[in-house]
Formats: structure tokens, sequence, C-alpha cells
């Protein structure tokens, strides 16, 4: 795709100075991504400084049919914000909070917002905008919004989606749909944001949000535990939901090979317990009342081991040991990158069939790579594990790389069985398209395609995503 230098300079005129950028050295940045694996390129880095510019831009390209990547912090991992010759239509200059309303408990804010400074605002004032993600610091509300991001707080507060009351997009026609109002109920026919939410960018650009917040619990309270079975685990789940409520924040689940990684390759990690055991629970409420007496978190994990669903477990004594939990839980991605060759799939399964998915998925990657190393953790509170192939000691990288299709057809044609999805966080892109097609079927497939051609009849706005 080429677009007509009278074009490039146009959409300059309409974005003024400050508001591009054409220089290798400056594209850079942009035109890569966090695991290397797709790079791009653009004739024109576009970075709008306000909604009615972003609104002129798209309504120019609109009318010449030039298509456009939406990118907010560059932090997704399918690749889907990473233009090869679209016009690149970044949100940084999009990053001022609106307004914070503490009678609704609402944050309006730009696009370009970056998720710490979201959630800082709302610290800030009082209260806790409850989606944290390893890669806060960059990731934009944007972002997060187009991929229905989750993190490990889904099980008390959900999704992206959940947390979103109002949006303001940019259609493909450059229209602006203002939907700002912030109602928790509004029973007015179709939800049109819910369009938008989840469509990693390919039905119109979002450029601002109105975001639900929540009361701080003040009582934290963090415990790692040991077991032995993922079967074990749900029970701990069930059992743990049964006493506290919505009060079980962040339940992680890691297979003890992602532990031993972390603990050899990032520095300042240290084992939560003193005994290696097969599987690992980070556990992490947040309490409006201190729970005492039987209800006591002492008590009740006592409680889980004399039932066997425990084998061990540690209550954190203070901040600094929850922040060391929770710093070992996030630094597995990262571990792994000292290993080789991983490959990764993040899917889910109903609760219901989770305990039977790592052993019929590590079978199933085996038929192809005997000994490899299945590097599992994830928000199994969700159904969500990152089921991560490692490369086996014995095989050449090349020869792994080889069969990682197979590998990976054979582990979704698991998660298919067992009712699954196979991305549950970070989207379709371009890595996924192909599976998307086929886990979802002819008819939702045609829906799909029927909704994209509605909104953006010629294609312009990331065309190469989903389909
Ligand atoms: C270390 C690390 C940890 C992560 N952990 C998690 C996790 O726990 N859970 C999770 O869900 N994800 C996780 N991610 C993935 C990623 O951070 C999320 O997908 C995030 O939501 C992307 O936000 P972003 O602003 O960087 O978007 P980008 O990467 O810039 O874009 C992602 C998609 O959104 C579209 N887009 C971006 N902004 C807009 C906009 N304003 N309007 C329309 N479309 C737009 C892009 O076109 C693209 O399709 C992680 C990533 C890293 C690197």
């Amino acid at each position: 795709m080429s677009i007509a230098a009278e074009h490039i300079d146009a959409l300059k005129a309409i974005l003024g100075p400050g508001g591009w950028k054409q220089d290798a050295d400056d594209l850079a940045p942009f035109l890569s991504e966090w695991r290397d694996r797709w790079s791009g390129k653009t004739p024109l880095l576009a970075l709008p400084g306000s909604t009615r510019q972003t609104a002129q831009l798209v309504r120019y390209c609109a009318r010449h049919k030039i298509a456009i990547t939406p990118q907010g912090g560059n932090t997704g991992l399918v690749g889907a914000q990473i233009p090869q010759g679209e016009i690149l239509l970044s949100t940084a200059r999009l990053c001022q909070i609106r307004a914070l309303n503490t009678d609704n408990a609402t944050l309006t804010l730009d696009a370009g917002v970056t998720l710490a400074d979201a959630r800082a605002a709302a610290q800030n004032a009082g209260f806790i905008f409850p989606l944290s993600l390893a890669s806060e610091g960059s990731a934009t509300i944007g972002g997060i919004l187009s991929t229905n991001a989750g993190g490990m707080e889904v099980l008390r507060y959900g999704t992206a989606r959940d947390l979103a009351l109002g949006l303001e997009v940019i259609t493909p026609q450059g229209d602006v749909l203002s939907a700002l109002k912030g109602l928790r109920k509004d029973n007015t026919g179709y939800d049109l944001k819910q369009l938008y939410i989840g469509a990693e960018g390919s039905l119109g650009v979002i450029t601002g949000a109105v975001l639900k917040l929540f009361p701080i619990p003040p009582i934290r309270l963090s415990a790692w535990c040991a077991l032995d079975t993922v079967q074990e685990a749900i029970a701990l789940l069930d059992f743990l939901r049964q006493h506290y409520g919505d009060a079980l924040c962040k339940f992680e689940l890691m297979a003890d090979i992602c532990i031993c990684t972390a603990l050899r390759n990032i520095p300042q990690t240290r084992a939560p317990l003193g005994t290696p055991s097969p599987w690992h629970v980070l556990l992490d409420f947040g309490f409006f009342n201190a729970p005492k007496g039987e209800d006591a978190l002492e008590t009740v994990l006592e409680d889980a081991m004399k039932k066997g669903l425990i084998s061990d477990a540690v209550i954190a004594q203070s901040d600094t040991q929850a922040q060391d939990f929770l710093k070992l839980r996030e630094t597995l991605s990262a571990a792994q990158k000292g290993e080789g060759l991983a490959i990764k799939h993040d899917i889910s399964v109903p609760l219901s069939a989770i305990a039977d998915f790592p052993r019929k998925a590590t079978k199933a990657a085996e038929q192809f790579a005997p000994n490899c190393r299945v590097f599992a953790f994830g928000h199994v509170g969700d159904g969500n594990l990152h089921f991560n192939i490692l490369q086996p000691v014995q095989m050449s990288q090349e020869a792994f790389a080889k069969r990682a299709p197979q590998i990976t057809a054979a582990i979704y044609d698991c998660v298919h069985a067992l009712g699954g999805s196979i991305s549950a966080e970070h989207g379709i892109g371009i890595m996924k398209k192909t599976e998307l097609a086929a886990q979802k079927g002819d008819v939702q497939m045609g829906l799909m395609r029927a909704i994209k051609i509605a909104l953006d009849p010629d294609n312009i706005m990331n065309p190469r995503v989903l389909f």
C-alpha cells in the first residue's frame, strides 16, 4: 500500500507542527513491539492532540480511503498495533484526565492516558481503578479497552468491558460518537460501546472513556499456598469464595517450573515457602473489615490444609512481603526469556474443565516435542492459563520452531474440546486470525464480518486484524 505525497502533506497540515513524525529514529519505537515478533512500516506517524483533530484526520483518510492503524502504548502481544504501510495513529498526545466525579465514582479521561496514570488519579481521590497489568506503565486506556484487557483482579472486578461506562469514538467516517454519560443503567437500544471494546481498533478510534471506580478495601492480605494438583486449586478457590465472597481479588496459579525459572533468572526474587511443590497459588484479598475468629485467614488456611486442599501456606507479614509475592508472579513472563524458544498460548476454559486442561494439553504437545517443558501459569480464577511450551533442553531451537504450528494446533484442539477460547486476553490481531475463523464457525464469523462491513465499508480501520 502506498499513500500519495499530497495526502501525507494534507494530513500533516491537519495535525500541525508537533503533531506528526517521519524521521526513522523517531518512528523506530512505534514500529517494533515487546516480543520483537513484528516490525512495521508507515509513511506517517500521526499524533493528534485532540478529539477534534483525530476526527479531522480520520475524515480525510475516509474520503481518500487511506488505511489507519491505531496505537496506544504499543504493549499489545498479537501484532495488531504495528502498521504495515498504513498511517500510524498514536494516542500518545491524548493524555488528559478530563474529570473525576466522586459522587458518581467515575473517571473520564482521554484514551492515551496510561493505565498507571489512571490508577494513580483514582488513588489520589480515594478510589481504585482495579484493572492492573504488568504493562500498565505504558498500556493506555484506549488499548486496554480495544483488547478488553483482564489482569489479575478480574475475579472480583471483571475485565475492561465490565469497567467502562461510556466511550468517545471516532467512527471510520470521521464522526464523533460521544457516549460519555457515565450511566450505570441505560436501556435505550443497542449498547454501541460494547462493539468497540475488544475490537482491536477495527471499528473506530477510541478517544475518550468513562471508567468505573471503586472504594479502596482498607485491609489487604496476601498469602502463598503450595498444592499438588490443579484440581486442588479449583477446590481451594471454591472453598475461599464460600468463606470470603468477592473479598478474594487475586487467585494466581503457577506450576513449579515457573517459580524455579524465576528464582534462577530474575535477581532479587525469593521463594515464599521452603519446600518445593508441583503447584503454587498466590492469594490476595481486599477486606473492608478484618476477618476475625473462625474467619481469620490463618484459621481458614489451616482448615484448607486439614481438608487436603493445600500442603503448606504462608501469609505475608508486611506490605513488602506481599509485594515480593506479587513480584514473583509478575516476573514469570520475563523469566522465560532466558530459557530458549517459548510457544505461547493464552487460553481459557470453563472453570469446571480447567483441571483437565494441563494434563490433556501437555500430552498433546509432547506428541510433537517429547520432554518439552510446560510453563503454565495464570489467572486461574477466571479459567485463564498462560500455557507456554518451552523448548526441550535436548532439541535445537530450529527443530522446535518447525513444530510450533503442530503443537499450537494440538493445544487449541484441546481448548476447543473443553469449550474454551484461544484468546483469553490480548486479542486476535495478526497472530491468531486463522485459528479465530476455525474456532468461531461460519455463523459467528459471518455476523462479525457483517458488523465490520456495516461500520467500516472501505476497511480503513486496522484493516489487517481479525479477518
Ligand atoms: C509485560 C506485559 C504484561 C501484560 N499483561 C497483560 C495482562 O495481564 N492482561 C492483558 O489483558 N494483557 C496484558 N498484556 C497485553 C497488553 O498490555 C494489553 O493488551 C494492553 O491492553 C494493550 O494496551 P496498549 O495501549 O499498549 O495498546 P496497543 O498495544 O498500542 O494496541 C493494542 C490494540 O488496541 C488497538 N488500540 C490501541 N489504542 C486504541 C484506541 N485508542 N482506539 C482504537 N484502537 C486502539 C490497537 O490498534 C491494537 O489493536 C501484557 C503485555 C505486556 C508487555
